[in-house]
């Protein structure tokens, strides 16, 4: 199975189109041991904080871990859940509260 990126690159930085090529061969290489591509995959895109919570906790157990929390830093990506942070604005605004 070939990676294929999951954006083009006119939509990132040069950057963050090479982490997520990195970040779909992570997940092809994973056979199938990703967490968001699982039954319970609406987790990491609800509107529900103890949902999107529990998709934070599921990806410590992801094989593509490191390449998916590169992959959402470069690319700025602000919503849902990434390599196990909840991107979403109102936890970005709850983290830097604190
Ligand atoms: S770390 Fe990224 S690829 Fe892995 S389960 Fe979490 S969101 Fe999905």
């Amino acid at each position: 199975m070939s990676a294929q990126p999951l954006y083009s690159e006119s939509q990132l930085s040069r950057a963050a189109a090479s982490s997520s090529l990195r970040l779909a061969a992570a997940i092809a290489g994973a056979f199938g041991a990703v967490p968001c591509r699982g039954k319970d995959s609406e987790d990491w895109t609800s509107t529900s904080v103890l949902r999107r919570a529990r998709a934070v906790a599921a990806c410590a157990e992801c094989p593509a871990l490191i390449e998916c929390a590169e992959y959402a830093a470069l690319a700025n990506e602000g919503w849902h859940v990434w390599g196990g942070v909840d991107q979403t604005p109102i936890a970005r605004k709850k983290r830097n509260a604190n």
